[in-house]
């Protein structure tokens, strides 16, 4: 078994979550074991939540976010930082079960920069996890020191969004 890889997909344009789910799709077509943890929960019930649930057990989705948390730092609410430490403490957990090939910690970029998570404790974690674990982080502005952690660095850069001619989000395309 290699060694697995740390994935960072981050960037202002559309895609670092769908990547993210395309890979897990390709390794659980070999068999492998995946799990997505969503650290900043939708307002959606996504498609790719029903659609993996047909996947179970191989393919796994747990939503830990609350909903909204404030994009910027000390401004963060009691419960938002409380949340945050329940859901990296899962993670951990997760990640150190030894159950899974892939993880995907999804938005968790965004969590280091709202200030939710502190990055020395995500760089340790990856750092001492199984070797064989492959880690995907997604989410805008991804930290320095995960970047240079990381094997593999995809920028996703918004050229255009349909978004800025008014077209909200659309069912099978944002959900
Ligand atoms: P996806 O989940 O579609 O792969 P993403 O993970 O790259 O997208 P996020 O930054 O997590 O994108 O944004 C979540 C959603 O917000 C996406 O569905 C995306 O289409 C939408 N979005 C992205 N850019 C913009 C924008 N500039 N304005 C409004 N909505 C946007
Ligand atoms: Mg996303």
């Amino acid at each position: 078994m290699g060694n697995g890889l740390i994935i960072v997909n981050t960037g202002n344009g559309k895609g670092k979550t769908t990547a993210a789910l395309g890979l897990g799709l390709r390794a659980v077509g070999h068999g492998m074991k995946v799990l997505m943890l969503q650290f900043i929960k939708g307002t959606w019930l996504t498609g790719e939540l029903c659609a993996v649930k047909r996947l179970e057990p191989n393919f796994k989705i747990v939503q830990l976010g609350q909903g909204f948390v404030k994009t910027q730092k000390n401004e963060q609410s009691e419960e938002a930082i409380e949340n945050a430490r329940v859901s990296w403490d899962y993670a951990k957990q997760e990640m150190f079960s030894d159950l899974y090939d892939t993880i995907i910690l999804d938005e968790v970029n965004n969590m280091i920069d709202y200030g939710l998570l502190n990055v020395e404790d995500v760089i340790s974690v990856l750092k001492e996890r199984p070797k064989r674990l492959n880690v995907i982080l997604t989410g805008r502005n991804a930290h320095g020191k995960i970047i240079e952690l990381a094997d593999m660095v995809t920028e996703m850069q918004e050229i255009k969004h349909h978004y800025k001619k008014g077209i909200k989000a659309q069912k099978g395309i944002e959900f």
